[in-house]
This record gives structure tokens, sequence and C-alpha cells, in this order.
């Protein structure tokens, strides 16, 4: 019997049409013999789009509006045997969506509400990784309502990490919101941008020179399995939006030319962080390698990562002898699995 899987895609998030082009490649690649896919495109305003609005926001690569309330359309995802939401950012990757298909008894690709939750807020994450022993940069955390009641307190902080220094968005990605403060003069500036998108603002210390960008896909539920470590390189100062998006910016190197044991400790890094998150299915892990200090730095565990076949996290496993359409098939697998 064919799998009936329900795609969402889309999704609220700075990332909406990162997700679409995510989804065009998983719908393409999912082998027909195994799997009936049936896509949903999730608005820019949250709502789930019937058949033919969902075909149109494929097409297009965007759904700003329409569609029916999320609780209305939800009910909808009875009947599947599994759930894969191929969404990116807050509203998706972060445990709310996961939270509904919980609650709807309905097996889902990738972490659960805990893991989905706590790897997307980059301060929860630190904590956690801390206690976990794991090396990070030096950081601060800034509230909204700090800023406004109480700015120089989130200025203090910035001066305690000195610049230069990375102010992000607590909850995002794609790089949408972060800043590379150089000085004093810019802070407010960047502060203002990420505090316009998230109400918790992590400032973050530049790692001790412009570091060397290493990824590790991680893949597995309770017994995970980590990819050989690809890196990314690039000309712009720091790996921002336009870098990440735009063809011909960065270019992406599997296996990293890295020495076989720092390859080897970022791949362990890579598993007790996926372990220590309570992950699940997929991940993809990280890393700033400082080569002028040896250092090895966790920076972020992406829960979905871009899931398109130029993506880092698919082209890792295919390094590692899994075809993209495999590895989908594989995700659904796990899925099913942790029931
Ligand atoms: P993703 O699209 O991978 O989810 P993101 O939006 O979560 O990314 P980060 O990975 O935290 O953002 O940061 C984006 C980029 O900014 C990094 O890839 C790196 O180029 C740069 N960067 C971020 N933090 C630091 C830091 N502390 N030191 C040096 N560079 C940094
Ligand atoms: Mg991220
Ligand atoms: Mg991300
Ligand atoms: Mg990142």
């Amino acid at each position: 019997m064919k799998k009936r899987i329900l795609l969402l895609a889309g999704g609220q998030s700075g990332e909406h049409e990162v997700s679409l082009m995510s989804a065009r490649s998983v719908l393409a690649a999912l082998p027909v013999d195994q799997f009936d896919v049936t896509p949903v495109v999730i608005s820019k305003e949250g709502r789930w789009l019937p058949p033919t609005q969902t075909q149109h926001a494929l097409e297009s690569g965007v759904a700003d509006s329409g569609g029916d309330l999320v609780l209305h359309r939800a009910a909808s995802a009875e009947g599947y045997d599994a759930v894969f939401p191929i969404l990116h950012g807050p509203m998706g990757e972060d445990g709310t969506v996961q939270g509904l298909l919980t609650l709807a008894g309905i097996p889902f690709v990738g972490s659960g509400v805990l893991g989905s939750a706590v790897s997307m807020d980059k301060v929860m994450t630190k904590q956690v990784l801390a206690s976990a022993g794991i090396a990070q940069v030096a950081w601060r955390l800034a509230v909204r309502r700090d800023w406004h009641d109480r700015p120089d307190s989130v200025r203090q902080s910035a001066q305690e990490l000195g610049f230069p220094l990375f102010v992000k968005p607590a909850n995002l990605g794609s790089s949408v919101g972060i800043s590379k403060v150089h000085g004093s003069d810019e802070l407010d500036d960047a502060l203002t941008l990420a505090f316009s998108l998230d109400r918790r603002v992590i400032l973050e210390a530049m790692t001790a020179h412009k570091p060397r960008e290493v990824e590790v896909g991680i893949l597995g539920n309770d017994a995970p399995i980590a990819s050989p470590v690809g890196e990314l390189r690039f000309e712009a100062d720091f790996y921002d939006y336009e870098t990440k998006y735009t063809e011909g910016r960065a270019t992406m190197h599997i296996p990293a030319p890295l020495p076989a044991e720092v390859a080897a400790q970022v791949r362990e890094l890579a598993l007790r962080a996926f372990r220590a998150l309570d992950c699940a299915g997929l991940a993809r892990v990280d890393f700033f390698y400082v080569e002028e200090t040896g250092e090895v730095l966790l920076n972020e565990v992406n829960t979905m990562p871009g899931f398109t076949t130029t993506s880092m996290y698919p082209k890792l496993f295919e390094a590692a002898g899994l075809s993209y359409s495999d590895l989908v098939a594989r995700l659904v697998e796990l899925a099913l699995e942790r029931r």
C-alpha cells in the first residue's frame, strides 16, 4: 500500500519562500510507487490553502493570503500516514505545528515539540548545550521590554561582549534580522531591527577571527548517524540572506577539507547536541571552526534545514551514499517508527 503523505509548506515566517522551494524538491523526489503526496501550502497569514490555491502557490513560489483557519483545515490531516512539515522558522519549525500534529495523533517528520522549540530559540539552545559541555561563543539575552524600558542595560551587555558582535532575533533563520555590529554606533539600529522581529534577542560575541563555517547532517531517532562534514565558503562579511540565496555567492565543499581529528570532533559534537536537545528525524548542526586557534564552536541546530536538491543537508547525505529520494523515504520511515 502506498503511504499517504501530507506535505506542509510555506508558513508565516520570513522563510516562507525558502520552504516552498524545499517543498517543490520534495514533491518531485518522493518515489510515486511508494508515496501518495498531497501538498498543503500555508499562507503568510497562517491559513491553510485548499488544493487549487496550494497548486498556484507552489507554482508562483509565494502565498500572501487566502485559505482557511488552521484549526478548520488541520482536521483534513486525518487519514494521512504521516505529515512532512517542511516549514522553516517560527510557526513551523518551532514546535507549534508539531504540537498540533501530536494532538491530532498523526506521525510527522522531524523533531517533536520539545526538540523543535528548544532548537529554534538560540538562547535556549545555548543554555542546553552549555549544560552538555559544548563550547559556544559568549552571549547575552535581551528582551524587548528591557530594550524599551532600560536600553542602557542592553547596551551594557553589548559592551561586555565587545565589538564586533552579532545581534539576532532569537527565533528565526536564513539570517533574517541578523546584523554584524562593528561598533557602538551601529548597535541601536541592529537591536531595533531584531526586536521588530522577535521579543527575544541574542547578542553574540564574534569568534576571535572570521570563522570557517562547517555543517553536519544528523539522521535518525534514538540511534542517530552523522553525515560527512560540509563547509560553506563565501566572500561576504558573514553568511547573510543574500549570500545564502543568491546563486553563485557561496560554494559548498563536501567533505570539508579539515584535519581528520577536527572533522571527527565536529561529528561527535553534532550527535551530542542532537541528543541533548531531544531532536528526532533530522537536523543540520552548524559550527564555527576558528582555524587560527583550533577552536570548534557550535553555532546552532536547525531542525528543519533547507531541503532543496541543492541544499547542504541532502547534499551531505548524498555524499554518504543516500540519494535525495531515499533520504526523504528514510525520513518518513523514521516518523512512523516514532509512533
Ligand atoms: P540558518 O539559515 O542556518 O538557520 P540563522 O538565521 O539561524 O541561519 P545564524 O546561523 O545564527 O543564523 O547566523 C548567520 C550567519 O552569521 C552565520 O552563518 C555566520 O556567517 C554569521 N555569524 C553568526 N553568529 C556569529 C558569531 N557569533 N561569530 C561569527 N559569525 C557569526
Ligand atoms: Mg538557524
Ligand atoms: Mg534555519
Ligand atoms: Mg545558520
